[in-house]
């Protein structure tokens, strides 16, 4: 498909039409895709017409890796981390919601901003979690403050502020793009000083002592770091081993959410991470996973319906747009194929 009967259609109405139509992710998207859209639909554009749309009132979202409640309340003493409540809402659900969502949230996202809610402090957060295009959003409409990205800390300092649960220094030595996979110090808990900490681990250990430590460690794993990867030693220490053995449910919760096996062994003991913390442990581990397998099926089920074509209640796309302008041209019926 040729982009000039797209660029007709834009010019008729100067993009109304199709923001309506896309949603704001999709018709910037769609602006960046050639040099001709670019100057019927510019970014400046899909703001202000944003911003001449009402805001629709979110519907419950689903739980994600990271609660914004518990994020505001753990970083209300610190200024440089603050982001209006809405905000903080939609963008804890871009990056820690399911992902088949997440088109949704960021459009939820992009009409707050345009409505002038204050990004605050969301580029600092959108660094930390390694998200650029998020950066570059949040950028377009307040530039960052130079000042608050501070320089990355030494790994000593690093794993000092995630033992001790110091949730602003984490969430700046992220934004500063500290090493998430860097080796910590020796363990020394469960083996006999042949492994490491990782960042995770070390977190996960935390969270039965330190209030912020589920945080920190959702932090970590939504910058991508490895809910599963083992200790570097022979031991086979994994952060959900760890998790259960500081008795954090919360954190074991989040780990397996996040995707976290329940089934390596510890190589010592044999144990896995269900036999090796607490009773309530055990059943925060086995009711999340529960959660991950019905909700694994659904998805299998919905995608399954969505590629037999049988699914018309999805949100149109591109090629349903062009059709509008181009009748003659027949639809093929098919939905979205990228339902996960
Ligand atoms: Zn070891």
């Amino acid at each position: 498909m040729g982009a000039s009967p797209l660029i007709g259609f834009l010019e008729l109405d100067g993009g109304a039409r199709t923001l309506e139509f896309c949603g704001p992710t999709l018709a910037t998207r769609l602006g960046q895709t050639c040099v001709s859209l670019t100057e019927v639909l510019p970014w400046t554009a899909v703001r202000t017409l944003c911003a001449s749309l009402p805001l629709q009132q979110s519907p419950a979202l689903q739980a994600g890796l990271l609660d914004p409640d518990a994020l505001t309340i753990a970083t209300v003493h610190d200024r440089s981390l603050q982001i209006e409540a809405p905000l903080l809402k939609v963008l804890c659900s871009v990056v820690g919601g399911p992902a088949m969502q997440t088109t949704r949230h960021l459009d939820e996202l992009v009409m707050l901003l345009a409505h002038g809610v204050s990004p605050g402090s969301a580029s600092i957060y959108a660094r930390a979690l390694r998200r650029p295009g998020l950066v570059t959003l949040f950028e377009r409409f307040v530039p960052v403050n130079e000042e608050l990205i501070s320089t990355v800390p030494t790994t000593e300092r690093f794993f000092e502020d995630i033992f001790t649960g110091n949730l602003p220094a984490v969430i700046s030595a992220l934004a500063a793009g500290v090493d998430i996979s860097v080796d910590g110090p020796k363990i020394f808990d469960g083996d006999v000083g042949c492994c490491l900490w990782s960042p995770l681990s070390a977190a996960a250990s935390a969270s039965g002592r330190r209030l912020h430590g589920p945080i920190i460690a959702a932090l970590l794993m939504l910058a991508r770091a490895d809910c599963n990867r083992p200790c570097t030693g022979p031991c086979g220490l994994t952060p959900l081993m760890h998790g259960a053995r500081s008795g954090s449910a919360e954190l074991c919760a989040l780990l397996v959410r996040a995707g976290a096996d329940v089934r390596p062994r510890h190589a010592g003991t044999r144990c896995t991470a269900l036999e090796m913390g607490t009773k309530v442990t055990e059943h925060a581990i086995r009711a999340e996973r529960d959660v991950r397998a019905a909700t694994a099926l659904a998805a299998a089920s919905r995608a399954s319906v969505a590629k037999s074509g049988k699914n018309r209640a999805m949100r149109p796309n591109l090629k349903a747009l062009a059709n509008l302008f181009s009748p003659q041209e027949p639809s093929t019926g098919k939905g979205r194929r990228k339902a996960r």
